[in-house]
């Protein structure tokens, strides 16, 4: 195979072939994207020789920003006949040489997609018996995944994940409910970083009760929320109005001043940021914290409303790493678009020594 396959947010292609680019020349990899735009999904064409099972865990899907999904891929398959959409699927898996534990049909995140649901679910039962009748779905297959991606009624495209590199979610989306006393929908944003960048077993030790957060443009208080609900003392700050229930916890100090220019006046633990500014000036703005140690965690969003966001978004983190190693920190740097990210993305930074 010398395809991979990403998924993305529909309206992210150009900004997810761009950093697909840039980072596969810079290991050295010849190759283009393919991407439809508003589709929710970038083929990536590899040229080289060498596999392309090589560049996907070259290019480890933590460390992609605009990829929800990443997955080896087998050539797109179209003009599927009606009748029997499933001999040529059924052929490719087996001819492929490659066996695996699972099977998921997938869909590009669109209002489009929406309508193969029907067809999906039909094939659901003869996908899986004629797979297991062939031998390539089985149980030890290396944990290795097929997925079905439909991208319409008569095309379908065969790929494979490998268990350390991908969403363990369907469509590379982590769903998350809404909680009913939340000041904001932008409170899953928060919490659906925390599942991103820090592992179930070390919530306990990371987020708790004995620590204090700031949180740089609070109101109304989504993010201030998921930290109060950590246990979490929270100081917020933002001239708009704190939500009051959130207030009655006697959890937050709420100041109302401006966030380029609030000092803390002990150490912190985390700083979280929700404002909407410049991205670079955001990213200044925790570089300052981080490099005076007013915080050991920092999550932050970075509101990309232009038409190039990934030269953009590149440049900030480069100025941050920059700052960092400035002043001779060591950190773990990472930036997801999240499924609740609209125009923006999260970045996270967690101080190393
Ligand atoms: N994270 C919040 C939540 O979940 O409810 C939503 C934050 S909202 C997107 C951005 C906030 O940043 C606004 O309330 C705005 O007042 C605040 N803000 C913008 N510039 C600011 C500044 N310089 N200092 C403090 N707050 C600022």
């Amino acid at each position: 195979p010398q395809q991979l396959l990403f998924y993305c947010r529909a309206g992210f292609e150009q900004d997810l072939s761009a950093e697909l680019t840039d980072k596969s020349a810079a290991l050295g990899w010849a190759g283009y994207p393919l991407a439809i735009s508003d589709s929710g999904y970038v083929r990536f064409v590899v040229m080289d020789d060498a596999p392309a099972n090589l560049l996907h865990r070259q290019l480890p899907l933590e460390g992609l920003i605009f990829a929800r999904q990443s997955l080896v891929a087998l050539d797109p398959l179209e003009d599927l006949s009606r009748e029997d959409r499933l001999t040529p699927i059924i052929d490719q898996v087996v001819e492929s040489g490659w066996s695996f534990e699972s099977v998921w049909q997938e869909t590009p995140d669109t209002n489009d997609a929406k309508t193969l649901a029907g067809l999906t679910r039909a094939l659901e039962r003869p996908l899986i018996s004629q797979l297991k009748k062939r031998g390539a779905l089985r149980r030890k297959a290396g944990g290795r995944r097929l997925h079905a991606f439909w991208t319409a009624g008569d095309c379908v495209q065969l790929a494979m994940s490998f268990p350390g590199n991908r969403s363990e979610h369907p469509g590379g989306i982590l769903r998350l409910r809404s909680p009913r006393d939340a000041p904001s929908r932008s409170t899953l944003k928060l919490e659906e970083a925390w599942h991103t960048f820090i592992p179930k077993e070390e919530w306990g030790e990371r987020l708790n009760e004995t620590m204090q957060a700031a949180d740089l443009g609070a109101a109304p208080g989504g993010w201030t929320y998921q930290l109060v609900k950590q246990g979490m003392h929270v100081y917020a700050i933002d001239n708009g109005p704190m939500d009051s229930s959130l207030m009655r916890t006697g959890q937050v100090d709420h100041h109302k001043e401006d966030a380029f220019s609030w000092k803390p006046v002990q150490r912190l633990d985390w700083l979280v940021c929700d404002i909407v500014d410049k991205p670079a000036r955001v990213t200044a703005l925790m570089a300052h914290w981080l490099t005076r140690h007013w915080c050991r965690e920092a999550i932050f969003n970075l509101k990309l409303p232009m038409k190039k966001r990934w030269p953009e978004l590149e440049g900030c983190l480069r100025q941050l790493d920059t700052a960092l190693t400035q002043s001779q920190l060591r950190a773990e740097i990472r930036c997801r678009h999240l499924y609740h990210d609209r125009d923006e993305v999260t970045a996270y930074v967690r101080l190393l020594d």
